[in-house]
């Protein structure tokens, strides 16, 4: 009998349906072809002059802005969906309807020179500058009050949303706290109120405990897949320690997040030949105080499966993998020796 698993957090409800389980080696892809040759890539070597002027970047010494020689770029998005941040938000009428501004940022941060390695194949030590350009990025916007929310997300594979092939992050600036975020806050207050403990370290602990849906873990992070997954292979990183403000880890600790997100796409990469996926960081609110009670985590949802008519029409999405099994898969992955995409072998 398919089962209905309820998010400690969020309250929302997903149907695990056993009866339709498939292996879970039978997602994986046969390899991707590139459909964007680096000829014409904007965010490769050389072609600064194709994006909007950076407004940030790691290089090399005595290298000019906007010239070859970075080894991460960020940029204004060409296409902004927010901006700009210098104002604040204007909300107005239109007969009973309510509108605001959009006003905000929205930035590409290029992950690296490279135009096929995405987290997965990079060099650790690019990862961490990854990282590291996400806790700059929020800095820089942290003080404007125009904006609410600072949220980071990544769509890797054209069908995860990625409408340029080169590795790339984004950044959103809002002038809102996302519905998503909103109702994060709420559980944890609920979950307080009920049980005087905060839900995420109870999260954490129960999972140590038990194992079964835990895919890694090292020093400071746990990464595993959520006991009410959503999507086969859904998957978490939650830092161990009670922390609501994902821009204040210690140096040690982001090195430690950039080892956990390097591993977890290195598996599903791995495992699952590459599959699209799409993840974001969920952290407190902008202008929120350091004791405000949540935990920052990073979410990832591969594409394997879509929203059809019963999940956007009840909000309950239907998983045929458990999270059980699709964590024992990931954790089973062999990642020590080298990936090369050429060469990953199509599991069926
Ligand atoms: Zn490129
Ligand atoms: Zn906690
Ligand atoms: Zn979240």
């Amino acid at each position: 009998m398919p089962q209905l698993r309820q998010d400690l957090v969020t309250g929302r409800w997903v149907a695990i349906a056993t009866e339709r389980a498939k292996r879970p080696s039978s997602f994986s892809r046969s390899a991707v072809v590139s459909v964007q040759p680096s000829a014409q890539c904007p965010f490769c070597l050389g072609r600064e002059s194709m994006t909007p002027p950076e407004v940030m970047a790691y290089r090399q010494p005595e290298t000019q802005p906007n010239t070859p020689g970075w080894e991460l770029r960020v940029v204004p998005n060409l296409f902004p969906a927010f901006g700009p941040a210098n104002q604040e938000p204007v909300q107005s009428h239109v007969g009973p309807y309510l509108t605001m501004t959009g006003v905000g940022v929205h930035e590409v941060l290029i992950s690296s020179p490279e135009h096929q390695q995405d987290i997965a194949e990079l060099s650790l030590v690019q990862v961490e500058k990854i990282v590291r350009a996400y806790v700059d990025r929020y800095n820089a916007h942290r003080e404007n009050p125009a904006i609410q929310y600072l949220l980071i997300i990544n769509n890797h594979g054209k069908e995860a949303g990625a409408s340029l092939e080169h590795p790339h992050s984004q950044l959103f600036g809002i002038p809102m706290v996302p519905p998503n975020v909103q109702e994060e806050l709420e559980g944890v207050r609920r979950y307080h109120v009920e049980k005087g403990r905060c839900v995420y370290c109870d999260i954490l602990a129960t999972e140590q405990k038990t194992g079964e849906r835990v895919i890694a873990e090292n020093d400071h992070f746990l990464v595993y897949a959520p006991f009410a997954s959503r999507t086969p292979f859904e998957a978490s990183i939650l830092p161990k320690w009670h922390a609501s403000h994902f821009e204040a880890m210690t140096d040690d600790q982001r090195k430690s997040f950039a080892r956990a997100l390097k591993e977890l796409t290195a598996r599903l990469y791995r495992g699952l030949n590459d599959p699209p996926f799409n993840f974001y960081i969920h952290t407190a609110p902008n202008h929120s105080g350091a004791d405000l009670d949540y935990h920052w985590h990073l979410e990832v949802l591969p594409k394997l499966a879509i929203a059809a008519g019963f999940e956007l029409g009840s909000g309950i999405m239907i998983n045929v993998v458990t999270p059980e099994s699709a964590a024992e898969f990931l954790r089973n992955v062999d990642i020590s020796a080298a990936p090369t995409a050429a060469a990953s072998p199509a599991l069926h």
